[in-house]
């Protein structure tokens, strides 16, 4: 039989951690100091925490591992982007991408490996699920960019200033992992990151929105694509289980928990002769209006075989524009790292077509 598999202590929250040395007849304020060794001064064996004892030490070995992605590949954009390639404990790789701009550095990482909601325009979504990512793993993307850029920006405070979960995944069908890790990315023993400059990208899924109320008070960005349910049916499935009416109710009561003056974002990837036509822009301000949001318009980001297109530059300002006379915050959001794929769902890791995968099961069940 095979050793049961240890806990990931990278994920353990600060009161994780007090419960775990409770359990091991060790004092609380140790938590503390396990927390600064793991995630500022980046140790992975027990043996260098030194102000622990070594009995605490041997115990700590015997139920947890320290195991952090590792870097099977990076790339860097000419406009300065960075991708990594990360293997995961599963051994799938995923990706991460880190988007350097005048004032802040945005990490943008996974949450699963493959995605099972199958948004018609999204190379993750095509790939069909593969696993969850761990809480350790899903932080210890941020704990891999952090140490790999620490001495790239020596004019700032640090390189990481914002943190999206907008990478591979739907980060609300795996919350037990999510919320952990993006506990660790905001606490000060962690990486420190503004609740504000922490974003959970979700494409609907509205009982996860429920369980946010109750549990974080990151910041929440809406994947909602169509002014309409119709249209967001085709290319969100999951809106036929959870229609706009119901996703937009959600996403008030969670805007009412984090205060006045902060709002939800909402993401709208433009679709050549989809969704990007006057009309749509002017029913989207209509179901928006009075909604505390901002707009993110994202152009498509083409891949093989997707069968859309990107609108062209002046579709894209028009439809922007629309939305600005209407009274609401729009931005455009530009392309990076064009020469390195590293675009808003151009993240693939090397999951296995899903079609392919299919291919495959086909066969060798003799079909
Ligand atoms: N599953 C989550 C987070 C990951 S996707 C979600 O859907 O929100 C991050 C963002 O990229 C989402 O808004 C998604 O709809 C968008 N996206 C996916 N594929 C895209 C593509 N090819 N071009 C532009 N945006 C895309
Ligand atoms: Fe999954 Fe988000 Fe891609 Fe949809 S857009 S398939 S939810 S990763």
């Amino acid at each position: 039989m095979n050793a049961p598999e240890k806990l990931d202590l990278l994920g353990f929250t600060q009161s994780q951690l007090v419960a775990l040395l409770e359990e091991l007849g060790e004092k609380p304020f140790h938590a503390e100091q396990i927390l600064k060794w793991l995630h500022h001064r980046f140790v992975s064996d027990f043996e260098s925490m030194t102000d622990i004892s070594k009995t605490l030490r041997v115990n700590l070995a015997e139920v947890t591992e320290i195991h952090q992605p590792e870097v099977l590949q990076v790339q860097t954009s000419t406009d300065g982007t960075r991708k990594w390639l990360l293997k995961a404990r599963s051994s799938s790789a995923i990706e991460m991408v880190f988007i350097p701009e005048d004032t802040r550095g945005t990490l943008c990482v996974s949450s699963q490996v493959g995605c099972a909601l199958d948004c018609s325009f999204c190379s993750t979504g095509k790939q069909g699920f593969n696993s969850n990512l761990t809480a350790g793993e899903i932080v210890g993307q941020v704990r891999v960019a952090v140490q790999a850029l620490a001495t790239d920006y020596p004019d700032r405070d640090r390189a990481v200033t914002n943190v999206v979960l907008m990478g591979m995944g739907e980060p609300l069908l795996n919350l037990d992992n999510v919320l952990p890790a993006v506990e660790l990315m905001m606490d000060d023993l962690g990486y420190g990151i503004s609740k504000r400059k922490v974003t959970i990208s979700t494409s609907g899924v509205v009982p996860g929105i429920e369980r946010l109320t109750e549990t974080t008070d990151a910041s929440l960005a809406i994947s909602l694509h169509a002014p309409n349910d119709e249209i967001r049916d085709q290319l969100v499935p999951i809106n036929r289980k959870y229609p706009i009416a119901v996703l937009l109710d959600a996403c008030r009561a969670y805007a009412r928990t984090l205060g006045e003056k902060r709002t939800v974002t909402i993401e709208y990837t433009l679709l050549d002769g989809v969704n990007d036509q006057p009309e749509h822009a002017a029913e989207l301000a209509t179901l928006l209006k009075g909604f505390p949001c901002k707009i993110n318009l994202i152009p498509f980001n083409p891949f093989p075989g997707s069968g859309y297109k990107r609108p062209g530059s002046t579709a894209v300002r028009a439809f922007q524009n629309r939305l600005i006379a209407a009274g609401h915050a729009t931005m455009v959001r530009t392309t990076r790292g064009d020469d390195i794929d590293a675009a808003c769902g151009q993240l693939k890791g090397n999951v296995e077509d899903k079609t392919r995968r299919q291919a495959k099961y086909r066969k060798i069940a003799g079909g």
